[in-house]
């Protein structure tokens, strides 16, 4: 049962990750009333879980990252919550950012640019007139909830509006629906890095190693692994 029904806004953005945020930081710039709904309790999904950003500078040492995401990265690394972006003699370039600090500046971003945000509620479903999406309903504790907007962003990552509005989706590879096995991501502390580094730098010896770890009766893996690791530090 529907419990309120909300005020409309210009735009509404399903999915407060780092393009969730960004673009409705964006959009309240530019005067715009606009919501963002999240599911999670904070901003940012995956960056702000604890992912770098891989290749925010080209290989000739320019920046590649402009915009809000780049002014994202300028304000944590004023105040020592990222690194610069590092070339890794090894992979692309990397800036490594603390997430929790993440969070809280783009909190303070979206905060500034008078953005609207809707934490702990999730897009259950969209209603549609003509083939425009012209509510959406979210379930949070207050219980379910329609919201009108003039504009929808499925900055969702899995195209939930998008499917709930019932458009065209599919997942994985197209040819076998197999999707990029997901990454192994975690920080730890009191490394020697330039040991690291010598170590790392004969790959395919500790690549041989992580192919024996699967080795049959070990551990089993759907897809031949993608093998990366990326030694920054703050
Ligand atoms: C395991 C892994 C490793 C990766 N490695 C790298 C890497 O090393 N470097 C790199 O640059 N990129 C990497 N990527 C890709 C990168 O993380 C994504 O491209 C990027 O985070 C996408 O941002 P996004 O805002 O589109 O989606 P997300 O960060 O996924 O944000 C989507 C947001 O929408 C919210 N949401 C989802 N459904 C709903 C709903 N129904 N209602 C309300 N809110 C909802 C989620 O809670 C989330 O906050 C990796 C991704 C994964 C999963």
């Amino acid at each position: 049962m529907i419990t309120r029904v909300r005020d409309d806004y210009d735009v509404l953005i399903v999915g407060g990750g780092t393009a969730g945020a960004i673009a409705g930081i964006a959009s309240a710039r530019t005067g715009a009333r606009t919501l963002v709904v999240e599911s999670a309790g904070y901003l940012g999904g995956i960056l702000s879980f604890g992912m770098s950003l891989i290749g925010s500078v080209d290989n000739d040492g320019r920046w590649a990252l402009g915009g809000i995401g780049r002014e994202l990265a300028d304000r944590l690394k004023a105040k020592g919550e990222a690194t610069a972006a590092q070339m890794s003699p090894l992979w692309n370039s990397i800036l490594a950012q603390a997430p929790e600090a993440t969070r809280i500046e783009l909190l303070r971003m979206c905060e500034e640019s008078g953005a609207n945000l809707l934490l702990h509620t999730m897009l259950v479903d969209a209603v549609t007139t003509g083939g425009h999406v012209t509510h959406v309903v979210v379930a949070n504790k207050a219980g379910l909830e329609v919201i009108p907007a003039s504009v929808f962003v499925d900055a969702s990552g899995d195209a939930d509006l998008v499917a709930r509005a019932g458009g065209e989706w599919y997942f994985g590879r197209q040819e076998d629906g197999l999707a990029q096995p997901s990454s192994r991501i975690f920080m730890v502390g009191g490394v020697r890095f330039s040991e690291t580094l010598e170590h790392l730098e004969d790959a395919p010896t500790v690549l041989r190693h992580f192919y024996e770890i699967l080795r049959p009766g070990g551990l089993s893996a759907p897809r031949t692994p993608i093998w990366s690791i990326r030694p920054i530090s703050f």
